[in-house]
């Protein structure tokens, strides 16, 4: 038999990635990944697409979304897995969030103009291409028009928080985030832990109601894995992992099912997936 590979953080051209839904089910499986979750940014449009992929060709697959949450200074993620695709109440937080994103980048264009750095809007769409543009397709393009000698000094010199082409915008705070993923009949997992720093602040904001933790993680190094582990246990988190691929041809080329996962993670999972979920399967 097959090694039973999961990977639960995929981002698909929904959002961000550069393999359609149906691509990504079907890289899923040529490598041999037999539960797949898809999460993308701020959407749930390209669940139903990987879903009937799924079903065609005997994935299992868990619906996720990826939301971006703010914290004190920093921007966190949050992960839904097994929200209610149709779920009305989400899809409005959803929409609030993509709304925010576009007023930041027309804030972020008018300031660069400004400063005498303009970007043509038409340009970064087709950067972003089908998915949202964000900040690095913004530093893409103020380096094809030749204002900046490379992506890095574009945030140097504009995007970087403090420095003058930089807007923030509004976020839902990490407690808000948990309950319209629980409300929308899904469990909150904070996403890729290790990043946000300390032990401390990482259970700070696991205490705002998260109920799993993305211990394994393609950013993850083995004592970072190790100190998860230890928060997750302790609290009776789920524990969930994923390689966080955006396709291919994307400024992270990691291929999806390609970082080692335990399969009890896959096994806990979906013994912890709700009765719904299980059900329509
Ligand atoms: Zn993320
Ligand atoms: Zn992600």
């Amino acid at each position: 038999m097959k090694p039973r590979k999961i990977d639960l953080h995929v981002h698909t051209t929904a959002s961000d990635g550069s393999l359609s839904p149906a691509e990504c089910v079907r890289e899923a499986l040529a490598r041999d990944v037999t539960l797949l979750g898809i999460s993308d940014h701020d959407t749930l449009e390209g669940i139903p697409a990987a879903q009937d992929a799924a079903r065609e060709l005997g994935l299992v697959l868990v619906p996720g979304v990826e939301l971006s949450v703010g914290s004190g200074e920093h921007e966190i993620h949050v992960l839904g897995y097994f929200v209610d695709v149709g779920d009305a109440a989400l899809g409005d937080v959803l929409a609030t969030l993509r709304g925010a994103r576009d007023r930041r980048n027309e804030g972020i264009l008018l300031r660069l103009s400004q400063l005498g750095a303009p970007v043509d809007p038409a340009r970064l769409q087709q950067i972003a291409g089908t998915g949202s543009v964000g900040r690095p397709h913004i530093a893409k393009a103020l380096l094809e028009a030749g204002h900046v000698s490379s992506e890095g000094e574009a945030f140097g010199r504009y995007l970087a928080r403090g420095k003058p082409g930089y807007v923030g915008r509004e976020r839902l705070s990490p407690s808000e985030a948990a309950q319209a993923i629980r409300k929308a009949g899904g469990i909150p997992v904070l996403a890729h832990p290790a990043k946000i720093g300390s032990r401390q602040t990482i259970e700070g904001i696991v205490d705002q109601g998260m109920g799993g933790l993305e211990v394994f993680h393609s950013d993850h190094k083995e004592r970072d894995v190790a100190l998860l582990m230890d928060i997750a246990q302790g609290r009776d988190l789920l524990v969930t992992g994923g390689t966080d691929s955006h396709g291919p041809h994307s400024d992270r080329p990691i291929s999806i099912g390609s970082l080692d996962i335990p399969p009890w993670v896959g096994e806990q999972v979906l013994a912890r997936a709700p009765g719904w979920w299980t059900e329509q399967r």
